[in-house]
């Protein structure tokens, strides 16, 4: 984005005074502001830094109904889970991709593998049997179908249903943000908000800060939405707002490494702590994890313990020629499960895990014309969307929701799609968990694919790959420069594309290619973003 755009956004901040100002642009904020600003609301959105880049960025990339919860019994979320899932996979049929769970289980496992896979069946039902059918597997079957999964002390095991994102939960939050703008929202990356106080005549003003260029400014709405993640407690306690619920915090981390196997199945163990551990595809690589440990302070970082938790873990449950080490890993990722408690944290200490909700929490003060957005799933967007439309139509302002606010573009412009890049010097073929560069395409532009084939017709330069072996093209950087809100390197390779987890840093560094999209999207800053980004010495 260049800066007049940005320019003419920030004006408006400062100009308007809007329906609803929404803090954070996570998926919870993103997805809040394409169903209101669809609904005819006058929307503005501020993220203090990168549109999904927080809790948002670090998530398991599952879209699921949540099969685990059905040991705790929590078969009313279970059921709405599956239902958001079947909801997402119909709207979203290339990004919302059905995958299958490829399950071992140890002997002496606290169940047998029957009662998991009636479990499964059950999971099957609460799925509207949208998905295909669990499959019992007997040992023998694992060994031959996946043979690095360690059968030596196996029970057996189940393959069942659940689906993903194929590209990166940060993307999929980027285009709710980009649908917002699209229907008028204002939606700012790179500015905080500090402080806010409700004025006597009900107006919300928010003092806010431009991150870019360190520019105070004061935004006005009459209803303000707290949208902040982990850190909603935290903003609420600026507005001087109280609420009967509040978050406490379980750290996640995953290890990105090399492909483990070359089947598009999601390898699922159980830890040594009895949780659910994956080893999910994400394009060449394989994501593996996840921990689930209680912290209080923020931001959560990733510890060697970490590293050796999910590499102990995995090791032992593969059988590999090297086991896999901290040399082998290409990215991490690390954030906290906003979990939503009634009450105090301290009365939560000492409560098991696994046992409280993650259910998300509206909490709406009438009197204040303020919102707060507790937990939440990527999962259950669309009924966050749709919850909050009601909650401020509630507060009085008129709003009626559009019935396409969400979902992938028509897929009959994909066919004009792939015949436009035939012509293309475009060495395409099927990518290991892409599909093709037209799939690929499709998912993450939609209809604006169009576009940026065009522009590589008009300058065949633009159909190079940033990097040898990965489908991302020059041509997506010249569209991402003009459409995108690309202020820093991180913003194209973590979040615009998933670059930055699937190739090792040095590789990017190499790549010519890639300071060329520099320049693209930073022009005369394009110097200081590469040694941002790098370090000095490149
Ligand atoms: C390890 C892990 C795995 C997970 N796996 C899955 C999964 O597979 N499937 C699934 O459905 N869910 C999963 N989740 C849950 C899901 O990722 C989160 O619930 C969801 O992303 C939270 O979104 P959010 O918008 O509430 O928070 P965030 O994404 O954190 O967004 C809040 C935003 O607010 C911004 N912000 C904060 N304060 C301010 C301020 N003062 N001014 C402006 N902006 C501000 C932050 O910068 C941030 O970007 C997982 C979570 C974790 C941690």
């Amino acid at each position: 984005m260049t800066d007049t755009p940005r320019r003419a956004a920030r004006k408006r901040l400062e100009q308007e005074i809007f329906d609803v100002l929404i803090i954070g642009g996570g998926i919870n904020g993103a997805v809040t502001a394409a169903a209101l600003s669809a609904s005819g609301v006058k929307v503005a959105l501020l993220e203090q830094r990168d549109f999904g880049s927080g809790t948002s960025q670090e998530s398991s990339n599952l879209v699921w109904g949540g099969i685990k919860y059905l040991e705790s019994y929590e078969f009313g979320l279970v059921w709405e889970l599956c239902r958001s899932r079947n909801e997402l996979m119909r709207h979203y049929p290339g990004e919302v991709s059905e995958l299958r769970f490829f399950t071992n289980l140890e002997r002496g496992f606290r169940k047998s593998r029957w009662l998991v896979y009636l479990g499964a069946l059950l999971y099957w039902a609460m799925g509207r049997f949208k998905t295909k059918p669990p499959r019992l597997l007997g040992k023998d079957e694992i060994a031959r179908e996946e043979p690095q999964v360690a059968t030596d002390r196996s029970q057996g095991g189940l393959e069942y249903s659940d689906s993903y994102l194929r590209d990166n939960d940060a993307r999929f939050v980027f285009n709710f943000v980009m649908r917002a703008s699209r229907c008028g929202a204002v939606t700012v990356n790179y500015v905080s908000a500090v402080a806010a106080s409700l004025s006597a005549d009900k107006v919300w003003h928010v003092s806010a800060k431009d991150e870019t260029s360190g520019e105070a400014f004061a935004v006005g709405a009459k209803i303000l939405i707290n949208a902040a993640g982990p850190y909603v407690d935290a903003f609420n306690k600026l507005c001087g707002v109280k609420t009967v619920h509040q978050h406490i915090f379980s750290k996640g981390v995953h290890l990105i490494v090399p492909r483990i196997n070359k089947s598009d199945r999601v390898l699922t163990f159980f830890a040594d702590d009895g949780r659910l551990f994956f080893a999910i595809p994400m394009g060449d690589c394989s994501c593996i994890g996840t921990t689930d440990t209680r912290v209080t302070d923020l931001p959560a970082v990733v510890t060697e313990a970490d590293r050796r938790f999910i590499l102990s873990n995995i090791n032992k449950r593969l059988v590999l020629a090297k086991p896999l080490t901290t040399s082998d890993i290409i990215a991490e990722r690390c954030g906290v499960r906003p979990l939503v408690i009634k009450g105090n944290a301290k009365d939560f200490a000492k409560v098991e895990w696994a046992h409280l909700s993650r259910k998300h929490i509206i909490e709406c003060h009438r009197e204040d014309a303020h919102i707060s957005i507790f937990g939440g799933k990527l999962t259950d967007c669309l009924n966050i969307g749709r919850e909050l439309v009601d909650h401020v139509s509630q507060l009085g302002v008129k709003a009626k929701l559009a019935p396409r606010w969400y979902g992938e573009d028509s897929v009959a412009y994909k066919q004009d799609l792939i015949a436009k890049l035939k012509s293309l010097p475009i060495d395409d073929h099927h990518w290991l968990g892409e599909g093709t560069i037209a799939d690929r395409l499709w998912r993450l532009y939609g209809h604006d694919a169009l576009s940026i084939v065009e522009s590589m017709r008009r300058s065949p330069d633009l159909c190079t790959k940033l990097i040898d072996d990965q489908p991302v093209l020059l041509g997506e950087v010249a569209y991402m420069a003009d459409y995108e809100m690309i202020h820093h390197l991180d913003d194209l390779l973590r979040r615009r594309t998933r670059l930055s987890l699937v190739v090792p840093k040095d590789k990017l560094r190499d790549s010519a290619v890639l300071r060329k999209a520099a320049t693209l999207l930073f022009r005369e800053r394009a110097e200081i973003e590469w040694q941002t980004y790098f370090g000095p010495q490149n």
